[in-house]
C-alpha cells in the first residue's frame, strides 16, 4: 500500500484569474516542485476524471452550475468580488471536485489510509447557489456528499483549518447530523461568519464547531484547539471518513491572514488528525483550500503529507504551556 494517494489534475492549473490575483496557477507548480524534492512524501499519484454534472448538483443548484459553465464558455466574468471565471475555470473546478470524489472512493476502497488533493480553485466559500472568496465549486463538500450518497459512509467529519471560516461548507451541512463540521479561523476577517455560538441548526444543531481565534494566534492555540476540542468531539462522532479543508493562509508568511503558524504547525495538526483516523478507523483525505505565499504553501503542504504518511505520534499541548505562551504574548497584564 502506498504511504498515501496524491491527486492534482492538470486541468486545475487552467483556472487563471489573471493579473495579480492571489490564486495563481503557480501555487500548484510551487507545491509540486517542493514535493518532487522530498520524494512526494511517499505518495502515489493518481489520475481522476472531472466530476459529472450530477455530482456537482448534489451540492450546488442547477442554475449556479450552469452559470459557472456559461461564464467559462463565454467571455468569462465575475461571480463575486475577486471570484473570477475564465475559459479554463469550469474545467478546473470540475476537475478539483472529481479529484476529491476519486480520493474519497479510493479511501473507501481501502487503497490507502491517507490522501491529499492539490486542487484549485479553492472551494470552501462556495454555497448551494452562490459563492465568494475565489471559490467556484465546493470541492470538500462535494466529496463528503459523494461519500454519504454513494460510498456507504454514514458520518463524515470535516476539519477546516484555513484561516478563513469555511462558510460555504458550513452552510451546505449546517442542518444535518451526518457531517460534523469544525472550523478554526481568524476572527474579524473575511467572510465574517463562524462565531462560536453558531453550532448548526435543526438536525444539525451541535454538529458545527466554530472556533474563531484572535489575530496573531500562535500554533499552540491552533494545535491545542485541535487536540482538546476538535479531535475529542470528532472521536465521539465516530466518522467513517475524515476530510480536511487544508488551507495554508494561517501561515505567518501568508499575506491573507494574521496568524502565526509554521509548516511544522500544519504537520502537528495533521498528526493529530491522522491519530484520530487510526483510533476511529476512518481514512483521512485533505483538500487544498487557501494559501497564497508560494514557499510557505509548498513547505506546509509537504509537511502535512509527510505527517499524514508518517508514524510519529502527536505531541500533547499541556495547558500550562499554553498559559505560559499566552501570558508572554499578552504581557504584564497577565502577571499575578
Ligand atoms: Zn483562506
Amino acid at each position: 500500500m502506498a504511504a498515501g494517494l496524491y491527486f492534482s489534475p492538470p486541468a486545475c492549473a487552467e483556472h487563471d484569474p489573471g493579473g495579480d490575483h492571489p490564486d495563481r496557477p503557480a501555487r500548484l507548480a510551487a507545491i509540486e516542485a517542493r514535493l518532487a524534492a522530498c520524494g512526494w512524501a511517499g505518495f502515489e499519484r493518481r489520475d481522476a476524471p472531472p466530476a459529472e454534472r450530477d455530482v456537482l448538483l448534489a451540492v450546488h443548484a442547477e442554475d449556479y452550475v450552469d452559470r459557472v459553465r456559461a461564464l467559462a464558455e463565454g467571455n468569462g466574468g465575475s461571480l463575486a468580488e475577486d471570484t473570477l471565471v475564465g475559459p479554463g475555470s469550469y474545467g478546473a473546478a470540475a476537475a478539483a471536485a472529481g479529484a476529491a470524489c476519486a480520493m474519497a472512493e479510493a479511501l473507501a476502497a481501502g487503497d490507502a489510509r491517507v490522501a491529499f488533493c492539490a486542487t484549485r480553485p479553492p472551494g470552501h466559500h462556495a454555497r448551494h447557489d452562490s459563492t465568494s472568496g475565489f471559490c467556484l465549486f465546493n470541492t470538500v463538500a462535494i466529496a463528503a456528499r459523494r461519500a454519504l450518497d454513494a460510498l456507504g459512509a454514514r458520518r463524515v467529519f470535516i476539519l477546516d483549518w484555513d484561516v478563513h471560516h469555511g462558510d460555504g461548507t458550513h452552510d451546505v451541512f449546517r442542518a444535518t447530523d451526518a457531517v460534523l463540521f469544525a472550523s478554526i479561523h481568524q476572527a474579524g476577517i473575511f467572510p465574517g461568519t463562524g462565531p462560536l455560538h453558531d453550532v448548526g441548526a435543526r438536525a444539525g444543531a451541535g454538529f458545527s464547531i466554530n472556533l474563531p481565534v484572535p489575530k496573531h494566534s500562535f500554533d499552540d492555540t491552533w494545535i491545542s484547539l485541535v487536540e482538546h476540542i476538535v479531535v475529542p468531539a470528532a472521536e465521539e462522532f465516530r466518522p467513517d471518513l475524515i476530510l480536511v479543508s487544508a488551507g495554508y493562509d494561517a501561515h505567518a508568511g501568508d499575506p491573507h491572514g494574521d496568524c502565526l503558524l509554521a509548516a511544522s504547525s500544519y504537520a502537528e495538526m495533521a498528526r493529530h488528525v491522522r491519530a484520530l483516523g487510526e483510533r476511529t478507523g476512518a481514512p483521512v483525505g485533505a483538500v487544498l483550500e487557501g494559501g497564497y505565499a508560494l514557499e510557505p504553501l509548498a513547505e506546509s503542504v509537504c509537511a502535512t503529507m509527510e505527517a499524514l504518511a508518517g508514524d510519529k505520534p502527536p505531541d500533547s499541548i499541556a495547558p500550562d504551556h499554553v498559559t505560559a505562551r499566552a501570558a508572554s504574548h499578552i504581557g504584564h497584564h497577565w502577571s499575578l
